[in-house]
């Protein structure tokens, strides 16, 4: 291997977590992690909860420090955008004209909002992706009034949580007839959005947007029954998408994201792509190609990433996992539950539940849980693991409490 060693684009979490993994894994050569961020690599879910909640504005979750960068050798170069890459000269351009070679790239170009064309030039617009962003939003939120949040996925919906503990008025508009339509079930999401209500916020399902416009201090929302909404701000929370330019203008496949194998290597074997921007084959799930956005699924692509680069022969095969926390409500799901066609309920009681997802025959592909704090999560870790034995539990042993989950896994 020459001097060039391991360039990875991208300073979130998992091109953070991929660096400090592969000194873990006893790679000794050069590791150039660039990002386009002026912080060190962080967290992104504090960013709709504390960081939009605490009384003090909170300094981004770094998941490392200079000390720890440097005592690893990690050349970490900020606030510059990569924009391009020469495969033939394996060589990256950055955007001050510096051009680095590499022996191995790796692309953890995340994810940003999807942007709404209708709220394009409007002032009282924002989405929430980084640290700067949920400042932009809390300092919105110290002036009160009224919050609009378009979207009931993950994000909205935590943004309306946050909201509605500093204190505004939040309406939720959601264009589905129910909150969370992907990869929630709709039991779930009907407790999420009582919960919602009885926090006081405003759910319209089924809403269409007809326009937003910049009103003075308000934007003025046309929906499309006909009526009219005035918000001081419009948190647009309508998914993210991949940033896949780089890879794309590079020649590499592009699948719902930056398409890599089960070694988390691109259509260029000297390439890799991890994280949000990635696309990678569901080995528990007959290979079907996913992209996940979720914070353990950087650490997994991370771990199998490392060892990938340095020769080894990891794949990734973890059970997708992610949480949300919505007021003092914890959800976690484990699996795809777009995957199962019949479904379980197992009361935990405190108001906690879990469903259980099951395909045709019967094997368990997901669980989603809720309730107060952290009640789920026991049981949800169980099935985490029952799931990845792909394991074909009975349904009325699922639904007993008096059943231990961890019964089921040994059987
Ligand atoms: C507000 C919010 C809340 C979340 N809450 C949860 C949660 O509760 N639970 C959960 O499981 N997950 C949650 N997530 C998801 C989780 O944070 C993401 O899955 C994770 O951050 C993805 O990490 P990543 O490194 O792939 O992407 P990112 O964190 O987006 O990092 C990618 C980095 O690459 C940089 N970059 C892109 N292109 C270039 C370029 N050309 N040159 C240089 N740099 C570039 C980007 O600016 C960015 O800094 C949340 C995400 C957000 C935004």
């Amino acid at each position: 291997m020459s001097n060039s060693g391991i360039v990875i684009i991208g300073a979130g979490e998992a091109g953070g977590r991929t660096a400090l993994a592969l000194r873990e894994n006893g790679f000794e050569g050069h590791i150039t992690l660039i990002g386009n961020e002026e912080h060190l690599p962080y967290e992104r879910p504090p960013l709709s909860k504390e960081a939009l909640t605490e009384a003090e504005a909170i300094a981004p979750k770094s998941i490392t420090s200079p000390e720890a960068l440097e005592a690893a050798g990690i050349d970490f170069i900020a606030s510059i955008c990569a924009t391009s890459i020469d495969r033939d000269t394996k060589t990256i351009m950055l955007e001050n004209g510096t051009e680095l070679a590499y022996d191995q790239l790796v692309l953890a170009t995340g994810a940003s909002p999807r942007h709404l064309p209708l709220a394009e030039d409007v002032r009282h617009c924002v989405y929430l992706r980084t640290h700067e962003d949920a400042i932009r939003i809390r300092e919105r939120l110290e002036r009160g009034g009224h919050v609009a949040i378009v979207g009931g996925g993950f994000i909205g919906l935590e943004i309306a949580a946050s909201a509605r503990k500093r204190g505004s008025e939040v309406t939720i508009i959601e264009a589905q007839p129910r909150l969370l339509a992907r990869g929630v079930p709709a039991e779930i999401a009907a407790v999420i959005q009582r919960e919602h209500e009885t926090h006081g916020a405003r759910v319209l399902l089924g809403t269409g947007l007809k326009s937003i416009t910049d009103a003075g201090e308000q934007a003025r929302i046309a929906l499309a029954d006909g009526s009219e909404l005035l918000a001081e701000l419009v948190v647009i929370g309508i998914g993210a998408v991949p940033n896949v330019a780089l890879a794309e203008a590079a020649g590499l496949v592009i699948d719902n994201g930056i398409s890599v194998d089960r070694h988390l290597r691109t259509s260029d074997p000297a390439i890799l792509a991890v994280g949000d921007c990635a696309s990678f084959p569901a080995q528990l799930f007959g290979d079907r190609r996913i992209r996940l956005e979720s914070w353990r699924s950087t650490h997994d692509h991370a771990r199998v990433a490392a060892v990938t680069l340095t020769g080894g022969d990891a794949v990734i095969d973890a059970v997708p996992w992610f949480w949300s926390d919505q007021y003092d409500l914890g959800l976690q799901v484990a699996g795809l539950s777009d995957e199962g066609t019949t479904s379980v309920r197992r009361d935990l009681g405190d108001n906690a539940f879990i469903l259980f997802s099951l395909a045709a025959d019967g094997r368990l592909v997901a669980a989603s849980g809720i309730g107060p704090g952290n009640a789920v999560a026991r049981d949800i870790r169980l099935a985490e693991m029952l799931i990845a034995k792909r394991a074909h539990p009975e349904p009325t042993q699922l639904a007993s409490p008096d059943t231990k989950l961890k019964a089921l896994l040994a059987a």
